[in-house]
Order: structure tokens, then C-alpha cells, then sequence
């Protein structure tokens, strides 16, 4: 996984100052372990944040260190569900609010993982991107999804926002170079936009102050695409009513078969937490 140093905040950074210190152990547990930990253990697995940094105007990476990951997959496009909880407290408290967030990026021999978490307001993940540090614990289920990669398309056209970016990101990474992708990543502005692979295949329409919701913006992006005449596949995520939007557009003006079409809403005004 490429690192970057710019501003990145680290476990190594901390440990720096304690001579002899290894940054990839992992830190000391606070306090002894009880029978709550004993039985979240059968359905969480545990990590710790190694560094964080912001990537774009708005999105925190973490990388988080969980050895149970080691040697094992994360197919492009899948997700994470971290309990936002808190650790000191009881067993329901330790849980908390669960909040769903894409690999960015996975690496099976480290047994590390990338998220990239939008600050966009108020919310327990919104939160816990902001206050994420080197050290902290994290309790999360996953990977896991469906919404990966169709090997078989002829083409991959993605269409969404901020957050869908984060899971085009991985899944852009794993299409062979000789298949096309097409696209349109909607940002509210040009420093949102995360760093894809084959971005110059992608148009980056700008919503400015509009709303991501029901985002006229991203549906006329799509509309200017040249796409070939025949369907490929298309993944459409973010915010669900655009995504609705843009799954009509292409069935009923572009006559796309509904199975060409890949949906996954991450999130919709007034709901808490989706999937
Ligand atoms: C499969 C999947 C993968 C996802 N991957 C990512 C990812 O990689 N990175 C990422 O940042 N998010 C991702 N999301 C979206 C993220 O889980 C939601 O945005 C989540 O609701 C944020 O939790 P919260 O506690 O901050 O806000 P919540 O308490 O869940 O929501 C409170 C309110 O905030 C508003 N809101 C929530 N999310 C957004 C948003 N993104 N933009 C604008 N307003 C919003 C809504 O009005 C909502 O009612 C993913 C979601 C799913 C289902």
C-alpha cells in the first residue's frame, strides 16, 4: 500500500520517542479482559489505527492494523462495519452506533486496511473520522459485500459521489488495464476528489452548494457520457435517491437490462446508518 507522508499522523511517529519501541506492535490493552470481551470476540474482530491522514478536503484515511486479516481477502468494494463505542463502557456501550465504511485499500500480508471517511457533518462515523488517532481500538465486522467487480463486463461504468468514490477507488484498482471504464464522480468541490485509478477516464462533474441528494449534477454528467451502444456493467452508489435516478436513466433513455446495473445505497438525508 503506498504511504504518504503528508501530514499523516502515525503509531511509529508516537512511539518514535521511546528508543527501541516497535511501531507495529500493537498497543497495551487498558485494562484486563472480561467475558463482555470473550463474547464480542465471536462477532467482531479487533484492530488498532496505525496512522491517519486527510486524503481530500473532507475524507480522513485510517489504516488500521488487525492481525486476524492476515493472509486473508477483501475482494475490491467491500466493506467494514466499525462499532462506534465506547471502550471503557459496558458490553452494549462498547458497541454502540455501527457505521459502514469501504476498504480502500487491503493488505493481506500485514494483515492492514485502508478507510477513507467522509467528515460531512454530524454523526457518530462522522465523529469517529475526525477523532481517529494512532493507538486507538477498533471493533469491526467484515470485510464483506457484494458490491465488487463484475470480471465478465465488456465495460464498468461507475457513477456516484464522495463517499462511492472510496469503494471506485479499490474497484477501479482491480479492472485489467485493456477493459474500459467510464464514469462520472460528483464532488462538491475539486479538493473532495479522492485520487482513482484511471481518472482520466472519469468526468468529475462539481455540485458545488447544491445538494448530493437527488443530485441533478451527477445525473447530467452521466447523460453527456459516450458510452458504447451496447450495455457493459454499471455501479451506482452514494446517496440512494441519485442513485435511483441515474438506475432510470440508464433503462429507460440508454435501454440498459436492470442486471447490467450494480446499486448500493451508502446513505440517504434523514436516515441513520444505512446497511
Ligand atoms: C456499503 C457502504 C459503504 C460505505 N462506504 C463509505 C466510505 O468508504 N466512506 C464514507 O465516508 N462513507 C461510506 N459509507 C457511508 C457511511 O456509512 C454513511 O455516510 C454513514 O451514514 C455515516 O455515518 P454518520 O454516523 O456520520 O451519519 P449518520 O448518523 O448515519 O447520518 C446522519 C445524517 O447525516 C447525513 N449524512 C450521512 N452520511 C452522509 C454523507 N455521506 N453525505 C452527506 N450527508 C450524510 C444524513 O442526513 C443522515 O441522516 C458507506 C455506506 C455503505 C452502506
Amino acid at each position: 500500500m503506498a504511504h504518504s507522508d503528508n501530514q499523516a499522523r502515525s503509531v511509529s511517529d508516537e512511539q518514535s520517542r521511546s528508543p527501541g519501541a516497535d511501531p507495529r506492535r500493537a498497543p497495551a490493552p487498558r485494562r484486563s479482559r472480561d467475558l463482555g470481551d470473550l463474547l464480542l470476540d465471536r462477532f467482531f474482530s479487533t484492530g488498532h489505527i496505525l496512522e491517519t491522514e486527510p486524503i481530500a478536503a473532507r475524507m480522513i484515511r485510517v489504516r488500521i492494523s488487525a492481525p486476524a486479516l492476515r493472509n486473508t481477502r477483501c475482494l475490491p468494494g467491500q466493506h467494514v462495519r466499525i462499532a462506534i463505542g465506547d471502550a471503557a463502557g459496558g458490553l452494549l456501550a462498547r458497541v454502540g452506533d455501527l457505521r459502514t465504511y469501504t476498504v480502500w485499500q487491503f493488505d493481506p500480508e500485514r494483515g492492514e486496511f485502508d478507510l477513507c471517511v467522509m467528515d460531512h457533518g454530524d454523526g457518530p462515523g462522522s465523529r469517529w473520522g475526525r477523532a481517529a488517532a494512532p493507538g486507538a481500538q477498533v471493533m469491526f465486522r467484515g470485510p464483506e459485500g457484494s458490491f465488487v467487480v463484475n470480471d465478465d463486463a465488456p465495460y464498468h461504468l461507475f457513477a456516484g459521489e464522495e463517499t462511492a468514490s472510496v469503494a471506485f477507488g479499490a474497484m477501479l484498482a482491480a479492472v485489467p488495464d485493456h477493459i474500459p471504464v467510464y464514469g462520472a464522480v460528483e464532488t462538491a468541490t475539486p479538493e473532495d476528489r479522492l485520487p482513482l485509478p484511471r481518472a482520466a477516464a472519469l468526468a468529475a462533474p462539481v455540485r458545488g452548494d447544491a445538494s448530493a441528494a437527488r443530485s441533478q449534477v451527477l445525473l447530467d454528467a452521466v447523460r453527456e457520457l459516450e458510452l458504447p451502444s451496447t450495455p457493459g456493467v454499471a455501479y451506482l452508489a452514494g446517496e440512494a435517491r441519485t442513485i435511483q435516478m441515474i438506475s432510470k436513466h440508464l433503462v429507460h433513455e440508454r435501454d440498459w437490462p436492470r442486471l447490467a446495473i450494480r446499486t448500493k445505497p451508502f446513505w440517504t438525508p434523514g436516515k441513520r446508518g444505512m446497511d
